[in-house]
């Protein structure tokens, strides 16, 4: 559903505050019957509805979410994108969606706001430079733009970042992705809805599923709080409650839940252009469009539903700002949130087939799925379109838990968002 805004429309809208604008999406009650159900609308959810409609014309589509689209971890994270991974197939594959980043706001008509400022990831002992080292030269044998910078260059980057060799971790060195950047998080959501609704795709939300109608070991449906609703095939998109809905088929996933926090300072004027992580001390930054610092560390350790998280994280990351940047150590804080990451041993993702017949899981994104969003969507639409797994999605198949396979991104993701 398209509309077209002009000047004019936008004065006139904000004169009647509003009556008649039109909705970016429908509200329609769900059907009796879908061809495919979609769990979770998140961006993951939502992006697999979409190109489940424009890359194979299957538009008989449902996504169900309990809450309101995007209020997942996709409008919790702190929006980097990136694709400097270390194995050939988790780079292959963040590398594709990279790519469809660069063209998403045209291609949904919808401005997503993709800003590709850079990111630095930082290394502060000859130890992590290596490692750093391993994984630049890993990242450019797969074609993909990852460089070094000197602590020099460094400055010159960011004029703003403490290199002095006197600190208690002093910078040796970076590698840069200047591809990588931020994104903004609401919009990848409204836009993928907006999108998949005008190719007839049904967004139901505050509609839960409570339990999965299986039969002779085939889906045929899901129970939801709004009834019943018949499919063909039921993808599962849900993050951090993918344990959940599985323990409704009646099978275990290799994933645990934990609270991912973040917060934001007060908005101040630009001054960090780039996104800037480091492991070590714990802590990434960037600055939003509005002006507030972004920022993020690791996950707390046990696991949780909570989305609370507890204090010692939001310590330890101010703690890491000030160490790399003591301009903003008399910033004020605003808001502090988490967020539930499904993790899996090997830190990289689960799509494809489980032991239920016409069921699909995508989940394992962890801390980092955000930037997975468009090419996490379009390998998975393929998967359940054509009931085999993409090329790029085939490694993250749940039997490599059961074949050993397993794709260690566990330094990709540690805190390098
Ligand atoms: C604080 C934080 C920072 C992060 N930072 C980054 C980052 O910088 N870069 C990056 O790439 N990634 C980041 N991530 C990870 C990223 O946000 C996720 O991997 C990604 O957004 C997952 O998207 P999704 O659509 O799978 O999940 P979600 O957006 O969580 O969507 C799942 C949806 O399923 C719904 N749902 C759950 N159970 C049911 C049910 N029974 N019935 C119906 N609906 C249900 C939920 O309400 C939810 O809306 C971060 C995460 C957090 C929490």
């Amino acid at each position: 559903m398209k509309q077209s805004y002009s000047i004019f429309s936008l004065v006139r809208n904000a004169l009647n505050y509003h009556q008649d604008w039109q909705e970016a999406w429908r509200s329609p009650d769900p059907k009796p019957a879908y061809d495919v159900v979609i769990i979770g609308g998140g961006g993951h959810g939502l992006a697999t509805a979409y190109y489940l409609a424009k890359e194979h014309g299957i538009t008989n589509v449902a996504v169900l979410e309990k809450g309101w689209l995007g209020g997942g971890n996709t409008g919790r994270n702190t929006t980097v994108v990136r694709s400097n991974y270390l194995w050939d197939e988790s780079a292959h594959l963040y590398e594709f969606s990279l790519k469809l980043w660069e063209s998403l706001s045209q291609d949904l008509n919808y401005n997503v706001m993709f800003s590709q400022r850079g990111l630095v990831s930082l290394a502060h002992s000859q130890h992590e430079m290596q490692a750093l080292r391993r994984r630049v030269y890993a990242i450019q044998l797969n074609g993909i733009d990852s460089e070094f910078l000197t602590p020099a260059q460094l400055k010159e980057w960011c004029p703003i970042l403490h290199v002095a060799p006197d600190t208690r971790y002093p910078i040796v060195g970076a590698s840069l992705q200047r591809r990588g950047g931020v994104a903004r998080h609401d919009a990848v959501a409204w836009g993928f809805a907006r999108a998949a609704d005008a190719r007839g795709v049904d967004i139901i939300q505050n509609c839960e599923v409570t339990g999965l109608k299986v039969e002779n070991g085939r889906v045929t449906g899901v129970e939801t709080t709004r009834g019943f609703v018949g499919a063909r095939k039921v993808a599962i998109a849900v993050a951090g409650h993918s344990s959940v809905i599985c323990a409704m088929a009646g099978f275990r996933l290799p994933i645990s839940s934990h609270v991912l926090q973040a917060l934001v300072s007060e908005p101040i004027k630009p001054v960090l252009h780039t996104v800037i992580t480091s492991g070590l001390v714990h802590v990434y930054v960037s600055q939003s469009d509005k002006g507030e610092l972004v920022l993020g560390a690791g996950i707390d350790t046990y696991n949780s539903y909570s989305q609370m998280g507890s204090p010692p994280i939001v310590e330890n990351m101010l703690n890491a700002l000030t160490e790399l940047f003591p301009i903003f150590s008399r910033l004020r804080f605003l808001r502090q949130w988490g967020g539930i990451v499904d993790t899996c041993p090997d830190a990289s993702p689960i799509i494809g087939k489980t032991p239920v017949e016409n069921l699909f899981v995508n989940c394992g994104w962890g801390t980092g799925g955000f930037k997975a969003t468009p090419g996490s969507g379009f390998v998975y639409a393929h998967t359940i379109a054509t009931g085999t797994p993409h090329p790029l999605a085939a490694p993250f198949a749940l039997e490599r838990f059961h074949i050993g396979y397993l794709i260690d991104e566990h330094g990709a993701s540690g805190v390098a968002h």
